[in-house]
């Protein structure tokens, strides 16, 4: 899966390798389990343990959990679910940023000791009002000098769960005219009388994520720690963490640029909204950018491992065409989906010339290309189904499908001549009555071209489907730069258009999960819920035609 794209930590990564610097490398992949993953995080998941992989090093799988508020085991198993299924393994067991509360407490109370972290009484607003601003100083908490017993007495009964929620919070005492203001007393524990899914009722305080990721990696041994850009300014407080306590081991921060796609919501708060207030048919909706959202409109865990190939790893942000997430989908699906026939707007043909009860069939390749997928067979009867489209009562010249009084060739078989057309009493098309040139079966006519090609279904053995018609969820090109009462005014109302197609018998056992290239149409995945209980569900995967400008 070579392609040319930058990425600027393999590039590093390898340097320190073959100059000896490092000789083996740990890294891991966070997620805080309060929503599912979407394409974003299979860019960080594709990098943290691809990384691993090509320099035979680990990743672990660490659920950042110290917002028990937010968090839920439902996601953490949506979580190892799609990590599996885009063809990762954790190396060894999940991990938990919880396991590690007891060593992060001890570590507070040894800053304390130290004289390096101290309680606050002042209330969420005032700590932010103290805080400054980029360019004015923050100003001493009035409680920033309290004694270290004081200190450790407080700390201690915040964990016994003897205040409420928002009277304290502990905090490093660093430096309140930094130029960064993460260095400006940072918040190391809040209270939350809350219960934990991993720790039940054990704590009633719990670490910032500044004070516990750096310091879990360091439990770890993860040796690079790669993160998004936002975290830069983190960096320098990661650093005094593992400057200041006595830890096992010292891990590098280093940061990229996250992955923005054009259409597309990279937010997991966001994307809970769609969830919550039912614009979407849960979290793996074939329209979500979640990994089981893909999953289920149809692309395969290849598609995204080489999209995220193809996009780079480098420290500028940018926004990502979406053509391009299309275009590693149907390239993948062109080489390895077998084809079908299937009708979307279905339109009689009736074979004058055919007897009723007469059926030949034909055994077609799956696959122009792959001798190795089965061959199907497709049978032949006296009426059939056409794409309404494929026809026209008065076409214009080029027009080169089926029109009154003329030929065309229904794929894999005869050509066929439109002989009458019949109508409704409100003039709208019943049905074709067409003829077929017996002589065309596996070559050209005599003495003229038919240069059209269609698709049909024996209306007699053809199986009816579902089809589910998708495009993207946002008009606009930037739906994350929306203020988040806006966003939500930019949905594309033929986001999903549910059309009732007939295909050819080939599909009626179709497996959930099975992706096609409908020909002359685009690709389709049978639904893995709809089709367990039986119905024939086809999502739109992606159409035919490329956009994506290269
Ligand atoms: P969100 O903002 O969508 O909630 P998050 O960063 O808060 O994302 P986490 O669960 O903390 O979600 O993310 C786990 C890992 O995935 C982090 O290392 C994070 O940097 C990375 N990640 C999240 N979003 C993206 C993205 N758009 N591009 C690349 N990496 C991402
Ligand atoms: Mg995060
Ligand atoms: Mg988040």
């Amino acid at each position: 899966e070579s392609t040319n794209a930058p990425n600027f930590i393999r590039n590093q990564i390898r340097g320190e390798i073959e100059s000896g610097q490092a000789d083996t490398i740990v890294t891991r992949f966070p997620p805080e389990p309060n929503g599912f993953l979407h394409v974003g995080h299979a860019k960080s998941i594709c990098l943290n343990f691809g990384l691993a992989e090509q320099f035979g090093g680990r990743c672990h799988l660490r659920f950042d959990d110290t917002n028990p508020a937010k968090e839920e085991q439902a996601y953490i198993d949506a979580i190892k679910d799609d990590i599996h299924w885009l063809g990762f393994e954790w190396s060894g067991k999940v991990r938990f940023a919880s396991d590690y509360f007891d060593q992060l407490y001890a570590w507070a109370r040894h800053l304390v000791e130290q004289g390096k972290a101290y309680v606050d009484d002042l209330s969420p607003e005032e700590i932010r009002e103290y805080r400054g601003t980029l360019t004015e100083p923050g100003r001493p908490s009035p409680y920033r000098d309290r004694s270290n017993d004081e200190n450790l007495d407080l700390l201690e009964r915040m964990k016994n769960g003897e205040y409420a929620e928002g009277e304290k919070v502990l905090r490093a005492r660093i430096d309140m005219a930094s130029g960064n203001i993460n260095l400006r007393d940072p918040i190391l524990y809040r209270i939350r009388h809350a219960s934990h899914h991993q720790t039940g009722d054990k704590w009633k305080i719990y670490p910032s994520y500044d004070f516990t990721h750096g310091q879990s990696d360091a439990i770890e041994g993860i040796t690079h720690s790669i993160c998004t850009l936002e975290f830069e300014d983190h960096r320098p407080l990661y650093d005094w963490f593992l400057d200041n306590l006595p830890v096992p081991a010292r891990p590098r921060q280093i940061e990229f640029a996250r992955l923005n796609l054009n259409y597309t919501l990279t937010s997991k708060r966001k994307l809970k909204l769609l969830v919550d207030e039912g614009i979407v048919d849960g979290w793996d909706d074939p329209r979500m950018p979640t990994i089981s959202g893909m999953r289920r409109r149809g692309y395969t865990p290849a598609a995204i491992r080489k999209f995220c190939e193809m996009i780079g790893v480098t420290r500028a942000d940018g926004l990502v065409d979406i053509a391009m997430l299309y275009h590693a989908i149907r390239s993948d699906l062109e080489d390895n989906a077998p084809r079908a026939m299937c009708v979307l707007k279905p339109l009689k043909v009736v074979l004058t010339n055919v007897e009723e009860g007469h059926e030949e069939v034909y055994e077609v390749p799956g696959h122009p290309a792959r001798e190795d997928m089965p061959v199907r067979k497709v049978p032949l009867t006296r009426e059939l189904w056409i794409d309404a489209d494929d026809f026209m009562e008065a076409p214009p010249k080029k027009f080169f499908r089926l029109a009154p009084g003329k030929e065309v060739r229904l794929r894999n078989s005869y050509v066929i001549r439109c002989d009458e057309v019949l109508k409704e009493d409100n003039g709208e098309i019943r049905e074709l009555h067409c003829s077929i040139d017996f002589d065309t079966l596996g070559k050209n006519p005599e003495g003229r071209k038919v240069k059209g090609v269609i698709h049909w279904v024996s209306a007699e053995r053809g199986v009816p489907v579902e089809v589910r018609l998708y495009d993207n969820l946002f008009q606009v090109e930037a739906p994350s730069k929306e203020a988040d009462a806006d966003f939500l005014a930019h949905l594309n109302p033929d986001s999903l258009i549910t059309v009732q197609g007939i295909a050819e018998p080939s599909l009626a056992d179709a497996a959930p999960e099975s992706r096609y290239q409908f020909e002359r149409v685009g690709y389709f995945c049978a639904d893995r819920h709809a089709s367990r209980d039986g119905h024939l569900v086809f999502n739109r995967t992606v159409g035919l035609k490329d956009g994506w400008a290269r």
